[in-house]
């Protein structure tokens, strides 16, 4: 049976709910158990918990109206967020000639791996939340991002074993002051020029959700159509298969490097069609729109 795993807003706190045709079913409340209040307690044995839910799903439990609820970030506060650099061809064009650069070559020619920066696990935020605009920023900008949730402990893993240990998929937006990506005032040649903190973090710079999608029910994560609007304007069309380190890839080099957890969050990279490439930011009233294939879409409100 299809259902989807996400947490929403209760008086309580934040709970897992199972997302089951339109409605939402509190997890603990039906199976009585601690572990099933939180989406992490769920990851921490993911197999043997989903055949659990599995029975659940299959009694028919009683839930609330979609509607009625409120969805927060999947994984309130994931452990960590990973996040690919300049990982579609289309994209990497737009932001060199944006910089007044030429395109650049497919780093797999220069032997190149993926690369990743990380986002604050405390930026991510769901869907229908208003996103304060940062006020230090006046160049806030969109990605629209395929997310990978890590399903189990992941160390060292061969490019061909990857996909095992993928838990689910999501929808993100991967939130950027451009304005702040390089720090005035010092030499282009510094070490110190880029601070990618200021570019990637601030509060609700990570637009996380509907739900997370489980990988069982996502055949093909290299196909899926993927578009961003902004009020209803289209910005970013494109597909996940047009990645260019694609997620075996990422899950390999991240892993041979840091110990992957259950919960952690990969955004695998965006399409051309950022706010950059033509000079476009975000205003306060803005509403912005993600959607992927199959894995539903997220709506936030900049005020
Ligand atoms: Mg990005």
């Amino acid at each position: 049976m299809t259902f989807q795993l996400a947490t929403i807003s209760t008086s309580e706190g934040p709970r897992a709910a199972m997302i089951l045709n339109g409605h939402a079913i509190e997890i603990a409340k039906a199976t009585g158990l601690r572990q099933d209040e939180t989406i992490l307690g769920i990851f921490e044995n993911l197999d043997a918990n989903l055949e659990r839910l599995e029975k659940l799903a299959a009694s028919d439990p009683a839930g609330v109206a979609l509607s009625a609820v409120t969805l927060m970030s999947p994984i309130p506060i994931p452990p960590a967020i990973y996040c690919a650099g300049s990982n579609y061809a289309d994209h990497a064009a737009e932001m060199a000639k944006a910089n007044g650069r030429e395109p650049p070559k497919d780093p797999h020619e220069l032997g190149q791996r993926s690369w990743h920066f990380i986002k604050a696990s405390r930026s991510a935020i769901g869907t229908g939340a208003a996103i304060p605009m940062p006020a230090h920023s006046k160049k806030l900008d969109w990605e629209a991002e395929l997310g990978v949730v890590i399903g189990k402990i992941c160390r060292n893993v061969p490019e061909e074993a990857a996909l095992d240990f993928v838990g689910g998929y999501l929808v993100g937006n991967d939130l950027s002051a451009r304005d702040l990506s390089r720090r005035p005032g010092m030499p282009e040649n510094s070490s110190f020029k880029n601070d990618w903190m200021a570019h990637k973090s601030f509060d609700g710079a990570c637009p996380l959700g509907p739900w997370i999608t489980l990988a069982r029910d996502v055949a093909h994560p290299h196909n899926l159509k993927m578009r961003l609007d902004v009020n209803g304007v289209v910005k970013q069309d494109s597909n996940t298969g047009y990645m260019i380190f694609n997620i075996k890839e990422q899950i390999a080099d991240l892993s041979a490097r840091m110990t992957l957890y259950p919960g952690d969050i990969i955004l695998t990279g965006t399409p051309a069609g950022v706010g950059n490439g033509k000079g476009e930011y975000l205003n306060s009233g803005d509403v912005v729109t993600v959607e992927i294939e199959g894995l539903g879409k997220i709506v936030n409100r900049f005020e």
